[in-house]
């Protein structure tokens, strides 16, 4: 099927038509991976469209930028507003936002102080791992592939480059016919998804990998934590074996794009009764009841466009 795009696009401080947001073929980040960037949802509420958590991905945005000196040309509240103004000009609600900081054109070296491009687009996106998985849930694999170590290339940066990892990951997967892989850190122990954090459940806890296991620290799992423990469910981040994605009631994956996506098995074998579980579905009812309404949000995450 043919991509459609969206008409305009947020790039070095303007508006523009999505066309001309080009990059040259020299640019750094093409070369070497040097861009960071975020992925962000809006979602229509009945107090009208708001985008979760944006600042809090924006500040992320800055953050993975400072691990490698990438100097972004705005502020904080610039990225926000360009987030916004995006949104509106194309005349989206329920979208997905994806600003991205990039070393342009300037220097060849890898050490090289080249000018920092940033562009913001925004677009209508379904279910990341297809129609229909929020219910059904997806069969999972675990992957052939590590996840870095820790002092190679830093997991807590959303950076350009470590999506190599997750295209090895992910596209595996998708070979072998699985609807998403599931990446081991390289001390053996579960780390996280090609694109999105894991949480067992077991006993009704739920039970989730640590920021030392090369992940990205993210923001609907700290959404997840703080909705499970606000209403009496237990979380418990720890080291995990491989082994106890087989042995868990229940599995899901979560992320900005992937949202909550249940997982009925991995490498083949059913996770508890093999279908979205109660706890998934209870944090699946408190995290889409905020755009609903059923659940309130008391954290302020929910910021107007
Ligand atoms: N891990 C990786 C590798 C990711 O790319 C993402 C998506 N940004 C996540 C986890 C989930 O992070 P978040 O909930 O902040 O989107």
């Amino acid at each position: 099927m043919a991509q459609t795009y969206p008409d305009q696009i947020w790039h070095n401080g303007r508006i523009k038509p999505w066309a001309e947001a080009t990059v040259h073929v020299m640019a750094h980040a093409l070369h070497y991976g040097s861009s960071v960037f975020e992925g962000i949802r809006s979602y229509d509420t009945p107090n009208g469209a708001v985008i979760f958590r944006l600042t809090e991905h924006n500040k992320r945005l800055f953050n993975s930028a400072k691990i490698y000196d990438i100097q972004i040309p705005y502020t904080l509240d610039e990225i926000n507003a360009a987030c916004r103004a995006v949104i509106k000009a194309n005349g989206l609600s329920k979208a997905y936002l994806r600003p991205v900081a990039y070393r342009g054109l300037g220097g060849f070296g890898l050490s090289a102080e080249t000018p920092t491009d940033v562009a913001v687009a925004a677009w209508q996106m379904g279910p990341y791992l297809g129609a229909g998985v929020l219910e059904q849930g997806i069969d999972a694999c675990v992957s052939s592939w590590q996840r870095f170590a820790p002092n190679t290339i830093p997991a807590g940066a959303k950076a350009g480059g470590n999506y190599l990892s997750g295209q090895l990951v992910a596209r595996e997967a998708r070979r072998l016919g699985f609807g998403e892989g599931i990446a081991l850190a390289s001390t053996g122990l579960l780390s996280e998804g090609a694109g999105e954090n894991l949480f067992l459940v077991f006993d009704g806890a739920l039970h989730t990998t640590p920021v030392s296991a090369a992940l990205l620290n993210g923001i609907t799992r700290n959404t997840l934590i703080t909705l499970a423990r606000a209403n009496g469910i237990e979380v418990v981040e720890r080291d995990i074996p491989r082994e106890y994605l087989y042995l868990c009631d229940e599995l899901f994956m979560c992320g900005t794009a992937a949202e909550i996506t249940p997982i009925r098995s991995v490498d083949g074998k059913p996770v508890g009764a093999g279908k979205p579980g109660p706890v998934t579905q209870r944090m699946q009812e408190l995290f889409f009841g905020l755009f609903s309404g059923k659940t309130k949000d008391q954290w302020g995450w929910l910021e107007p466009v």
